[in-house]
């Protein structure tokens, strides 16, 4: 329902072929130490490192390298940026990758200057921060979490098995995001299609909750079919720029908090795959499509009437002569045959997951309220063990 709020989005965004040539304007706003963040070494290959690197040195930028940000940043990586960014008194974190670099820079943007240990006041207790913040900027390389606009962290603890994201609030947001569809090409198929499933589970996430006749959803059926159309474009044709272009501001769009507006929202189907990211170090969205229909079937009877719309507006199902229940399954049976269209991980055993860790992926598990149904814990070990 959509009753009380405030909406603000503070990340500007740059899109297009041409979008890097904002940047020059955009460091101008900052000091001149910029931390540079980014992973394992795919923007030196493709060049977009050293394109970024001449924009800096030609704004007159004392560049600080923080590479081997890792998929699924871990708290020790966490510590070493806090450590460069402190040493290094930086005005910019400007994170050049995808989810995993634009999440840690802004793990490091509230944990630098904080006095006590960042994982467990952020992350664990999920506080807000009160400290001196350092600003972020962000060129994306890879679609789907919709990091790029919004205040989402997640953060790995190997130590004590534990994924845990913190949403910060909008003092935490990418100042701006650089957003070219075309660096997205060089990606291997594997991470397009999880960050596909990505943008998908954080549509149902936030569709699947509530009663009432929601704008939100219509936006989100929207996004959803679009995603449908362009994804099975971009899966055989990658450097088709119309689909690689739309798939991107999808993502963003998905999560960048308009559609949550008036929506309870669920979130299990990531609370219980960073579980299993968090004992696997699976890749994020391959964890989500792992779990899904196992977890989408089980909650259908307690949302009928959303589940029915799904299929409906979604998916196309005609409903005439049929039952709501034989509807909603067709629905999902449209999302699996997607599913499998796309090449995703549909059983945990093929991300490492064995019978013996599913209690402990279930424990790992927060329990969110605002779905239709609030999972108990033997609910979920049951959902893994179907997800096997
Ligand atoms: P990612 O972990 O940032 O990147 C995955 C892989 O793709 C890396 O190996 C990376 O290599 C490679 N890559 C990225 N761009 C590339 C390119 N253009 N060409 C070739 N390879 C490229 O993936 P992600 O899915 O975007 O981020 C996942 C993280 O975000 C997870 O920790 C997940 O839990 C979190 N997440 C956050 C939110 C949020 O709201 N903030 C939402 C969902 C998930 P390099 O390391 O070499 O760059
Ligand atoms: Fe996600």
């Amino acid at each position: 329902m959509l009753g009380n709020f405030s909406y603000c989005n503070p990340t500007k965004l740059h899109f297009g072929p041409e979008a890097l040539d904002a940047l020059a304007g955009e460091l101008a706003h900052y000091g001149k130490r910029v931390q540079l963040i980014y992973g394992g070494g795919s923007i030196k290959k493709n060049g977009i490192y050293d394109q970024v690197v001449s924009i800096l040195k030609a704004a007159g930028k004392e560049i600080f390298e923080d590479p081997g940000v890792m998929p699924n940043p871990t708290t020790e990586k966490l510590y070493e940026g806090c450590k460069i960014a402190r040493e290094n008194n930086v005005d910019l974190l400007l994170a050049v990758g995808g989810g995993s670099c634009c999440d840690y820079a802004k793990g490091v943007s509230v944990s630098a200057w904080c006095d006590e240990d960042p994982w467990e006041k952020y992350y664990v207790r999920m506080e807000e921060p009160a400290n001196r913040l350092i600003p972020v900027g962000c060129v994306l390389t890879m679609v789907g979490t919709g990091s790029e606009m919004n205040g989402g962290s997640v953060i790995t603890n190997h130590a004590t098995k534990q994924k845990i994201g913190h949403v910060f609030g909008e003092e935490v947001f990418p100042k701006f995001s650089i957003l070219n569809p075309k660096y997205t090409y060089t990606l291997p198929k594997y991470q397009m299609v999880a960050g596909i499933y990505d943008i998908m589970n954080h549509i149902t996430e936030q569709y699947f909750s509530g009663e009432d006749d929601c704008t939100s959803d219509y936006l989100m059926e929207g996004l959803m079919r679009s995603l449908l159309h362009s994804s099975r474009i971009a899966v055989k044709d990658p450097e088709n720029y119309e689909a690689r272009s739309n798939l991107m501001w999808i993502a963003t769009w998905a999560l960048n908090t308009l559609v949550a507006q008036g929506k309870d929202t669920d979130w299990m189907v990531h609370m219980i795959g960073q579980s299993v990211g968090a004992y696997t170090d699976a890749t994020h969205g391959m964890t989500l499509s792992a779990v899904s229909l196992p977890y989408y079937r089980y909650v259908m009877p307690y949302g009928l009437h959303q589940f029915k719309k799904f299929a409906v507006n979604v998916w196309g199902v005609r409903p005439e002569g049929k039952t709501d229940e034989a509807i909603a399954q067709e629905g999902l049976a449209a999302m699996e045959d997607w599913m499998k269209e796309m090449g995703l991980v549909l059983h945990l055993a093929e991300l490492g997951v064995t019978e013996d860790m599913l209690d402990g992926i279930a424990k790992g598990s927060f329990i969110m309220e605002g779905g239709y149904k609030v999972l108990t814990h033997q609910e979920i070990v049951d959902i893994l063990r179907q997800s096997l």
